[in-house]
């Protein structure tokens, strides 16, 4: 064999096992993606992405916008329409913090027809307005929407027109900053709630914790690159109301989602069975629930009447306020103790015998007598961190001749506040939901215990023996 054959047979040799080796590599399954890489991409969005998701987002609500009452009063018009809309929008928007879009309808609707502007608001009573709120739960965001208006109306009178000086407002944090100056005054900047941190977790496949502080952060300036800088409030609610809709937290329909050629989510999943768009975002888990235990006393003082049947027109109920701080400050309820666990009867009973004869001068052995007394239920009402067990019993009294006077007035009426009401007021008056629930337990246990309206002789002395 010549050298040059030799060669050629060397060089074929050597081109088999490069082909042997490229073949090899072909093979082989594609190397992971540096982890550096998804955290670019889930950093920022590249400019086409941001065109395409913007027309896409504002396309789709153009379409599929939700008919809301705050999304009908008109943007553009006068300066005090445009303020008009923005008192809407800040009222719409507190309301809808932890509750449904159906159940802030009708709070709103009366809301604005009892004060359609913050002037009209900032001189409301916080009483008024508890009144108003009363079933929405969270009642210090009631509480900071009126001390808002007062403080504007006092200082401004105006509502500021962006983010950075809403913000200066008490109960206006950063969420409702940006969509009252989004959507009332164009301001382009973002808006992040829970709905938009889904759609742009899932967009961006995000699965860091969503409650890091750094991670929220992401979620803003990744919200702030994609407004549309012509329509900032539409874009900002068609984010909202795709999460809302769509992009929901289980069974999205991303069938109908205007953001799937752009959603990194929906394309793994696609790529990997294991993986579901609603792995993101992460699932985090809620730090456990304070157990809270009460009895709560709903004191019944007969008129004329010797029954407690029905709701009768001389009946008054006790309500106390509560304080000035804390959960439920200033709301009325159903006279209360805390208990320091799951107690009995008799302990609950001496608790609140304590309390009513400290606050109220009622003695039941004493000062009145007790027409019935009864233990009527009870059950668990859920705070968002507190899991509230309320025992509820009926105490029904006949104030004794003579006592009236001196009775419900003690040395503590300087530091506990109550009245008393007809049972007709307490139907219609605003209640927190469990005072409501509360109420409604007492008038239940009525409609079953007495529906021939009389007592019969021998259950009322068993009952007031009970005690
Ligand atoms: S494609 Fe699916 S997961 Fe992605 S944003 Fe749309 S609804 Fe959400």
């Amino acid at each position: 064999m010549s050298n040059s054959e030799q060669q050629q047979q060397q060089k074929g040799r050597r081109r088999k096992r490069d082909d042997k080796v490229v073949r090899v590599t072909k093979m082989a399954p594609p190397p992971p993606t540096p982890i550096q890489d998804i955290e670019d991409i889930a950093s920022s969005f590249s400019e086409d992405e941001t065109q395409k998701l913007r027309v896409a987002l504002l396309n789709w609500y153009d379409i599929n916008r939700r008919d809301l009452p705050w999304r009908r009063l008109n943007h553009e018009g006068s300066e005090e329409e445009v303020e008009r809309r923005a008192y809407a929008v800040w009222v719409s928007e507190v309301m809808l913090q932890q509750t449904r879009v159906q159940t802030v309808i009708s709070y709103y609707n009366r809301w604005m027809e009892k004060w359609p502007t913050i002037d009209k608001l900032a001189q409301a009573s916080l009483e008024e307005v508890n009144e108003m709120w009363a079933g929405l739960g969270y009642y210090r965001r009631a509480r900071f929407l009126l001390e808002g208006a007062k403080k504007i109306v006092a200082e401004e009178g105006r509502i500021p027109k962006v983010a950075s000086l809403l913000r200066k407002i008490p109960g206006i944090g950063d969420y409702t900053a940006g969509a009252i100056a989004s959507i009332a005054f164009k301001e382009v900047v973002p808006v992040v709630d829970g709905n938009v941190v889904r759609v742009i977790a899932r967009l961006k496949a995000i699965s860091a914790n969503p409650k890091d502080s750094s991670t929220i952060k992401r979620f803003w300036k990744l919200a702030a690159q994609l407004v549309d800088p012509l329509r900032p409030g539409d874009f900002n609610q068609a984010l909202m109301e795709l999460g809302a809709t769509v992009c929901t937290p289980v069974n999205p329909s991303c069938s109908l989602c205007p953001a799937t050629e752009s959603c990194h989510a929906l394309s793994i999943s696609r790529h990997d069975n294991s993986v579901a768009v609603t792995d993101y975002p992460i699932k985090v888990v809620k730090a456990k629930q304070r157990h809270d235990f009460s009895a709560v006393c709903v004191v019944e003082l007969l008129g004329a009447e010797k029954m407690p049947e029905g709701n009768q027109s001389s009946s008054r109920f006790i309500l106390v306020k509560r304080p000035d701080e804390g959960l439920l400050a200033g709301l009325w309820e159903f006279p209360s103790v805390s208990l320091d666990g799951e107690v009995n009867s008799s302990t609950r009973r001496e608790k609140m015998n304590r309390f009513l004869k400290r606050v109220f001068k009622i003695d039941t052995r004493k000062t009145c007598s007790i027409v019935l007394r009864e233990d009527i239920g009870e059950f668990t009402h859920i705070f968002s961190h507190i899991r509230l067990k309320l025992y509820v019993e009926l105490l029904v009294l006949h104030l004794k001749e003579g006592e009236k006077d001196d009775l419900l007035k003690s040395e503590d009426s300087e530091t506990t506040t109550w009245k008393c009401v007809d049972g007709d007021v307490l139907s219609s008056t605003g209640l927190t939901t469990s005072v409501r629930k509360v109420y409604s337990m007492v008038q239940k246990f009525k409609e079953r215990s007495f529906p021939s309206k009389q007592i019969p002789a021998g259950k009322r002395s068993r009952m007031a023996k009970k005690t």
